[in-house]
């Protein structure tokens, strides 16, 4: 008999109290403005309280290592110390280093690795990570727009280490090339990197032949939205099926909205509820519903709180 009894449990909403403090970037649009925007949406659309929620503390740092260089680590907690030295591999502007900078980004970890421990405790059924920074363009030894440490390239290593998974999908529907998380997860034979996002847009970095993980699905400027949830439906969805994922986490940013000025793709909130609907549907089908969704980018704040508050909806429902 299947065991459908996780379909009742509640989806995660997880965390952390840092997502509070400022972008060492002043005037950065990723800001604080985006998770206030975010709750105070799902507030008005009735969901917070039937979501579990929980405030994250920071990811052990042995965990963090799984995805990163510990000298890079190292200089990234020298430098948030304003350690003159480690600050100079932080010169760019969008990967700017402040005091808080190191203990914010270890708790974006921390939250995605609650919520992969939550999943196999079977606390919730799914989840999402309102995290800030976000992560998915940190490489092992680099920072990039805007992220520091690979939240959800950490989660996916977490969760291979510490649950013996073998097979666990990442997919990112970012209007950006999460070029960290396929740096960090290409060649590794348990995970399937896959990808869409607009090209050519920043960062402006694709691997060459593309690995034999990935799966990646370069889209031209002024795309409509449905193209997004077609390459779900017709290359992410039998890709998945073939693949039988044990876990799949996702790299969610909003910011392929056309409400967005950062990237030229037209996707609304019909867009981001159709591809949640069918991930969420994989998912159920494939691996008893485990999904992590992890915040990336989105800084139209008013678009990115009704996208989510989309998503998060398709998350709860169970059809
Ligand atoms: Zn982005």
């Amino acid at each position: 008999m299947i065991d459908s009894n996780w379909r009742r449990l509640p989806t995660g909403y997880f965390t952390h109290q840092l997502v509070e403090l400022p972008n060492p970037l002043e005037n950065a649009p990723e800001s604080p403005e985006r998770i206030e925007a975010i709750e105070t949406r799902l507030m008005a659309g009735g969901v917070d309280d039937i979501l579990r929620r929980v405030d994250c503390g920071p990811a052990p740092r042995e965990t963090v290592l799984l995805a990163h260089d510990a000298d890079y680590l190292a200089d990234l907690e020298r430098a948030s110390a304003g350690d003159a030295e480690a600050l100079k591999r932080f010169s760019e502007p969008d990967t700017k280093v402040g005091p808080d900078t190191f203990r914010c980004a270890m708790a974006s970890a921390g939250a995605v690795v609650r919520a992969v421990d939550e999943l196999f405790t079977r606390t919730v059924k799914n989840a999402f990570c309102a995290v800030r920074p976000p992560g998915h363009h940190a490489w092992r030894n680099r920072a990039s727009g805007f992220c520091y440490l690979n939240n959800v390239a950490i989660g996916a290593l977490y969760a291979r280490a510490r649950y013996k998974l073998e097979r666990i999908a990442v997919l990112d529907f970012d209007v950006h090339h999460g070029d960290g998380t396929e740096s960090i997860l290409a060649g590794l034979p348990q995970f399937r990197f896959f990808s869409l996002f607009q090209w050519p847009l920043f960062p402006f970095t694709r691997m060459e032949p593309t690995p034999e993980n990935v799966v990646a699905t370069p889209l031209a400027a002024g795309a409509e939205g449905h193209v997004l949830s077609d390459v779900v439906e017709h290359i992410w969805l039998p890709a998945l099926e073939a693949y039988k994922p044990q876990l799949v986490l996702l790299s969610a940013g909003f910011d392929a909205h056309v409400e967005e000025h950062m990237a030229q793709l037209k996707a609304a909130e019909i867009d981001y509820a159709r591809m949640t609907r069918r991930l969420v549907r994989a998912a159920g089908e494939l691996c008893e519903g485990r999904l992590v969704s992890v915040l990336e980018g989105g800084y139209a704040v008013r678009s990115l709180a009704r996208s989510v508050l989309t998503h998060i909806q398709g998350l709860v429902r169970n059809d």
